[in-house]
């Protein structure tokens, strides 16, 4: 039971419960909110494996078991089946803000539920996140997104660039739904004097993504393995920048335990089109793939590449993996689970 821990009370210094680890660095308990999910899970490896304690917060509302099963009977990790729209007592040092619905196909499958569920955890997940950073004292860490930029007027993007978002579009409860968790967390920042950290996340991929959740590097990799024609949307012209997830990863923990609030880009300046992307996945996995066009989404961005000269300066941090050396890093893991999806439906 998390409650009853013998922790002391914070004073506000986020550093009661500390324990000593090692030489020069003392052992941190940290929460990852969304720590089930497919960047969450990953974060989670990082911090367990430099000898932290982390406890998960996740209601595997898109998030899996199975991403974090490996940790399971390790006395340093936790996994609390929780909602983040609920409160929730704790005793942290520090706080990873992941959770939120963000798949895109469940916006177009049951649009109001969704809608509500995403603006509802984007604002009381945010809220309570941020009560009980302010509450122990703790870093909070919040995972906004490149959305934030809508179909962006300026490129690249600078996080100086206030964005081009249409606010009764089809995409804007996620994009306002991050906007909405920027402007708490600075609100809390400012007024309550919480340590406050904002990435703002770019389209990145790998290993334990949802397989169906409708992102287009998941789509593209399932449908070559499953040989099915990669489907790409309008004219396939629309750019993005692809940030491989362990760069992703080592990007977060950089600005969590570094001095600047942000808000920072993080993500691969390495811009594509979708035709290229889908020529890469082609190069990657199956050569003989077809492609069928589709019809694309109402305020699709047009383009979008991360300016990072902020994080590279500040943080010390840019993306390592390219696109070509990161898609095979994510193809056994989606063989596997595609085979034992198939398996699973021949019983
Ligand atoms: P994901 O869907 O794999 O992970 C989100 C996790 O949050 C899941 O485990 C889900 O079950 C959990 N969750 C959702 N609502 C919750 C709630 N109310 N209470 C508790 N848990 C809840 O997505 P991801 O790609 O790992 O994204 C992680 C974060 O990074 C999200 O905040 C997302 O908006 C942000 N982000 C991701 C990308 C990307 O390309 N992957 C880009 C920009 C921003
Ligand atoms: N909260 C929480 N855990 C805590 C402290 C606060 O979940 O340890 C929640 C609290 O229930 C509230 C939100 O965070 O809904 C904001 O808390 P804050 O103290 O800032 O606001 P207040 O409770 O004073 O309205
Ligand atoms: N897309 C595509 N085929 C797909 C899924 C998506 O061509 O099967 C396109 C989509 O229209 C968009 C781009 O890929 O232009 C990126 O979409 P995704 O949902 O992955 O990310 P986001 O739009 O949030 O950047």
């Amino acid at each position: 039971d998390q409650i009853s821990i013998p922790y002391p009370q914070s004073n506000g210094a986020g550093k009661v419960g500390r324990i000593p680890v090692g030489i020069g660095r003392r052992r941190l308990r940290i929460v990852v909110t969304g720590g089930a999910g497919f960047v969450g899970s990953h974060l989670v490896d990082k911090l367990i494996a430099r000898g932290d304690d982390v406890i998960v917060i996740d209601n595997f509302f898109t998030g899996r078991k199975e991403n974090v099963m490996h940790h399971f009977g390790n006395p340093r990790f936790e996994l609390i089946r929780h909602d983040v729209v609920e409160p929730i007592l704790l005793e942290v040092d520090q706080i990873y803000h992941l959770a939120c619905p963000a798949s895109p196909v469940h916006y177009k499958y049951n649009p109001v539920k969704t809608i509500i569920s995403l603006l509802i955890t984007n604002v009381m997940g945010t809220l309570n996140m941020l009560g009980l950073a302010k509450r122990i004292g703790a870093r909070f860490l919040l995972t906004s997104t490149s959305e934030v930029y809508g179909d962006p007027l300026e490129h690249p993007q600078k996080e100086t660039y206030w964005g081009n978002v249409n606010p009764i579009g089809v995409r804007s409860c996620y994009d306002e739904g991050k906007r909405t968790a920027e402007t708490l967390t600075m609100d809390y920042h400012r007024g309550a004097e919480v340590e406050v950290r904002i990435a703002r996340i770019f389209n990145t991929y790998g290993p334990r993504m949802c397989i169906d959740d409708g992102r287009v590097v998941s789509n593209f990799v399932a449908q070559a393995i499953r040989r099915q024609p990669l489907t790409v949307y309008g004219d396939g012209k629309q750019t993005r920048s692809f940030q491989y997830v362990s760069d992703l990863v080592d990007g977060l923990v950089a600005l969590m335990e570094g001095e600047h609030v942000g808000p920072f880009n993080l993500g691969n300046p390495g811009e594509f089109t979708m035709l290229e992307l889908a020529e890469v996945v082609k190069e990657t996995i199956d050569s003989s793939a077809t492609i069928e066009f589709k019809p694309n989404t109402a305020d699709d961005p047009h383009k979008r590449k991360p300016d990072i000269s902020r994080a590279k300066e500040l943080l010390n941090w840019e993306p390592k993996i390219s696109l070509r050396e990161g898609l095979p890093l994510m193809v056994s893991d989606f063989q596997n689970r595609i085979l034992n999806e198939d398996e699973g439906k021949g019983q």
